[in-house]
């Protein structure tokens, strides 16, 4: 039989799953003796099983009677009973927290009889009415589905019969009669009484705790957060302990070190006489724990105890909620306190040097996401700013540009070189040219998931989103904000890491982290201005410098140009895992592809080729130099044509209209129908990559003999240049065996004319499924593979690569069918067991093959445990994301086997 419900006295901390986070901890805190009122937690299985079945299992409600009068028995007190009843509270808790998203019912247990009790019980009338009403109202709402502001009506009405400014104003006997007229509004919305039983109570309080695990609003919360429909919440049913009984009494919170600069010492609010919800709603003002050392010397000394117990114990950071009731400390909840970027660094750091902690267990307190928080340039703190609004930080970094509101405009003003900030209510894909070229966006309407959101967060752009207090209007080009009236051209600058719009230019400069890591410690710390910002930038360093020290991944670049390796180099790339040759034509050298991929003869194509020859034999020479003495994967040329071909459209239409003036163009002519013969529907599943090669002879053989020359001129030179030679898009090993003979041919002959010796690995992508599936008759010809993620992925799934994030991931993310962009976090579950099917296939033929991956995958902190756990030897990444990549790498091995996420 299952066992679903856990006495406190049960569970520890690690039963999250189970027991959701506030019931683990509960459990926790009442293991380690801990002063928490008895209770026990209904587990996340229960829910499942209610979610599954419809209804709860017919066990849990036996194993609930055994808790209950377990509870009743160790405090001598009856649930409902007319004498000092028992009252619980029925709260939920998930694995993840969800602030405010799932209900909880206070005061279970009161009735017509009990109330009597309770006033008995607390020698206070008033507080044992206002109790009871208070159930009835809450009960009314989230358990029996009525309209809360039924409840709200009465109680205004009732405040107004009888002159009362708020509700302390209300005597005994009026809570007595608006518990009345509450029961009322009960029997006339549910036809039936409010539930005197307080068993029934305490059955329907938990049904509905389950219920609300789908509730809209709480599927949404999850959605955004990433949290699995699944799940389930625990229930924790708590014995009810009262801060209100007076100024003996009181609630607060506090945390074990300073949140935000993680020194140790005490710090809180406390609120006398008060129940939780008080404190956070900020009616009073409350005191500091200080003062309440003043107050209740005996709590005070208790607390401070407690919680460097809770900090002994989790050896963290903990936040907790307390009662006291008439001069007894209760501990309501505890957990590891969320913090911020900066402060996950430097309080592991000095938990390390409190020697709580091991430097390894610091990696696990902080995350790459947390370290690429400190990286986005920032704007200037001293800088003077006019705030127009704050809403969404969906994309984050810092952006200053004019305002445009299209396209056309946003198209115009950056090729006169502007920056811009697009402004529109919301984007579609049709907005996609605009956000391109945009350095910011904001919308004034949409969420995290709003195809702003996502294609911004997609491209790195920073962007605000939601911002309501924006009125965009297109038609009258204007943008209404904070009594202002702006137009295209006006200035503005958004921060995408807190949410704000300014007003006008606003100073951005690299943040002293990033400092740090492309300059050293030094200048790091040189460029701090404060203590905060120095003990900042040192811990980064220790920490990071630890990950170094215990990663088996090495971390390479994805760079095309000597100038990004030399930037990836600094930034602690040990090589480079990607060099995309055909970047090294875009722009002005374009139509050399163009001249080589369109020549009618041999001969105009030999003669497209040597023009060739001299620029690539210096881009490889400058980028070995760059990367001396480091592997540097240089790709074979994978043009998707339709980039390195005049657009179809514009060509027809301009030998159209040269044709009906009678000014025919030959050349034009020719190249239209070489153009048309060579257009394809599904360029990215077209002749690109080794197909391409194979297709148009000597267009390979030229690179090759490039990166050889290269080579030979490096070691004259004194250099030690490691290429390896990587060909794209292979899904069968003939296609690579056709390429590698070729280039083991002109190898030895650039070797000859050299006399040196030049056997460079020759390596391949593997990036088709049919390339994982192979991958053992592969390997035969391969001397390493290198994972390409972003085809994997849009293979694997058949989502076009450049079309899909715009077209239509912000409803697949909406409707929950992605949790995230497969593009952005590797599809573990389908595109992963192809990487793992192409290691193990690979290493079946040869055990040691020397395996990475270099999709965009490879910068991604997630994805970044899978490659280390699938085995690989080293992840490639944009140059920006190289910190980023040892740190989780360094996580990756000291932690692994752990949950990274949790
Ligand atoms: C890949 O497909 O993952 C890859 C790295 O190659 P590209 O993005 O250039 O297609
Ligand atoms: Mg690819």
């Amino acid at each position: 039989m299952a066992k679903y419900v856990y006495r406190f006295s049960e569970g520890n901390k690690d039963q999250k799953d189970l027991l959701g986070g506030k019931g683990a901890n509960l459990a926790e805190m009442t293991k380690i003796g801990l002063p928490v009122p008895p209770g026990f937690t209904i587990t996340t299985e229960a829910c499942r099983a209610y979610m599954r079945d419809g209804h709860v299992p017919p066990e849990l409600r036996v194993e609930v009677t055994m808790a209950v009068r377990e509870i009743e028995d160790a405090i001598g007190r009856r649930l409902g009973d007319f004498h000092e009843p028992l009252l619980v509270s029925v709260r939920s808790g998930a694995k993840f927290s969800m602030p405010g998203m799932m209900e909880t019912v206070l005061n279970v247990g009161l009735n017509d009889a009990s109330v009597k009790g309770l006033a008995e019980f607390s020698g206070d009338e008033r507080f044992a009415w206002d109790s009871y009403r208070r159930l009835i109202q809450m009960f009314g709402k989230t358990v029996l589905d009525i309209d809360g502001d039924l409840f709200a009506r009465a109680l205004d009405e009732k405040k107004t019969a009888v002159g009362a400014a708020t509700d302390v104003d209300l005597s005994a006997e009026d809570l007595r009669d608006l518990v009345a007229v509450f029961k009322g509004i009960v029997q006339d919305e549910t036809g039936r009484e409010f539930p005197q039983h307080p068993r029934e109570q305490l059955d329907m309080a938990i049904e509905a705790v389950f219920g609300s695990w789908n509730t809209e609003r709480a599927r949404l919360y999850r959605r955004r957060e990433r949290i699995p429909n699944d799940l389930g919440t625990a229930v924790n049913v708590v014995t009810m302990v009262f801060g209100n009984l007076g100024e003996t009494s009181g609630t607060g919170v506090a945390f074990t070190r300073d949140p935000s600069t993680g020194h140790s010492g005490v710090y809180g609010d406390y609120l006398a006489n008060a129940q939780g919800e008080d404190v956070v709603s900020g009616i009073r003002n409350t005191l500091s724990l200080a003062d309440l050392e003043q107050l209740d010397p005996a709590s005070s000394a208790e607390l401070r105890q407690a919680m460097r117990r809770l900090e002994t114990h989790y050896r963290d950071l903990c936040d907790i909620e307390f009662t006291i009731e008439r001069g007894k400390l209760w501990m309501l909840q505890t957990r590891v306190g969320k913090r911020t970027a900066g402060a996950a660094f430097r309080i592991a750091t000095q938990l390390v040097d409190e020697n709580l902690i091991t430097m390894d267990e610091a990696l696990g307190r902080v995350s790459g996401a947390q370290l690429s928080q400190l990286l986005f340039p920032q704007f200037d703190g001293g800088a003077e700013k006019e705030l127009l609004t704050r809403a969404m930080a969906a994309s984050p970094g810092a952006a200053v540009g004019e305002i445009v509101l299209d396209n056309a405009q946003a198209l115009e003003r950056t090729a006169a070189g502007a920056k811009v900030i697009l402004v529109r209510r919301e984007t579609n894909p049709d907005d996609l040219q605009g956000m391109i070229v945009a350095d910011g966006v904001l919308t004034s309407r949409g969420g995290k998931t709003s195809h702003a959101a996502v294609v911004a967060r997609g491209m790195g752009t920073t962007a605000v989103v939601g911002a309501d207090a924006i009125d965009v209007d297109v038609t009258k080009k204007e943008v209404r904000v904070a009594g202002k009236v702006l137009h295209p051209g006006d200035v503005i600058a958004l921060d995408g890491t807190t949410g704000e719009v300014f007003l006008g230019e606003v100073p951005v400069m690299d943040s002293p982290v990033m400092t740090y890591i492309s300059d050293g410690l030094e200048a790091g710390l040189a460029a701090s201005n404060d203590d905060a910002t120095r003990e900042l930038v040192e811990a980064v360093d220790r920490v990071l410098t630890h990950a170094d020290d215990v990663r088996r991944m090495k971390v390479r670049a994805n760079a095309d140009t000597a100038e990004d390796a030399r930037r990836a180099r600094q930034r602690g790339a040990e090589g480079i895992g990607l060099c995309r040759t055909e970047h090294q034509f875009l722009g002005m050298r374009r139509e050399y592809i163009e001249h080589v991929v369109l020549a009618q003869t041999p001969e105009d194509r030999d003669a497209a080729l040597t023009d060739l020859l001299p620029l690539q034999r210096q881009d490889f020479t400058d980028l070995l130099g760059a990367m001396d003495g480091l592997p540097t994967t240089i790709r074979l040329i994978d043009p998707p044509l339709h980039e390195f071909l005049p657009d179809l459209t514009e060509l027809a239409v301009k030998v159209a209209v040269a044709e009906e003036k009678g000014q025919v163009d030959e050349h034009d002519v020719a190249l239209l129908a070489a153009v048309q013969r060579m257009h394809e529907q599904n360029p990215m599943l077209g002749l690109r990559g080794v197909r391409l090669g194979l297709k148009v002879p000597g267009l390979f053989a030229l690179q090759i003999r490039a990166i050889a020359e290269a080579t030979a001129a490096r070691r004259e030179a004194g250099g030690n240049p490691l290429p390896e030679i990587m060909v794209p898009l292979v899904g069968s090993v003939r296609e690579l065996q056709i390429v590698r003979e070729e280039a083991e041919g002109i190898l030895a002959e650039v070797g000859r004319e050299h006399g040196i010796t030049l056997d460079l690995p020759i390596g391949c992508m593997i990036e088709l499924p049919r390339a994982a599936l192979t991958a053992h008759r592969i390997a035969e010809e391969a001397d390493f593979f290198s994972f390409g993620t972003n085809d994997l992925t849009q293979t694997t799934w058949g989502f076009s690569r450049d079309d899909v994030e715009g077209a239509f991931f912000a409803d697949y993310l909406e409707n929950g069918v992605l949790t995230i962009s497969p593009f952005e976090t590797l599809d573990a579950d389908g595109v992963g067991a192809l990487v793992r099917a192409g290691v193990e296939g690979g290493r079946s033929t040869k055990p040691h093959l020397h395996m990475g991956v270099c999709g965009e995958h490879g910068g991604d902190p997630e994805s970044i445990h899978f490659f280390h756990n699938a085995g690989l030897d080293y992840v490639s990444c944009s140059p920006f994301r190289v910190p980023i990549a040892r740190l989780e790498a360094g996580r990756a091995a000291a932690m692994a086997g752990e949950d990274a996420t949790a």
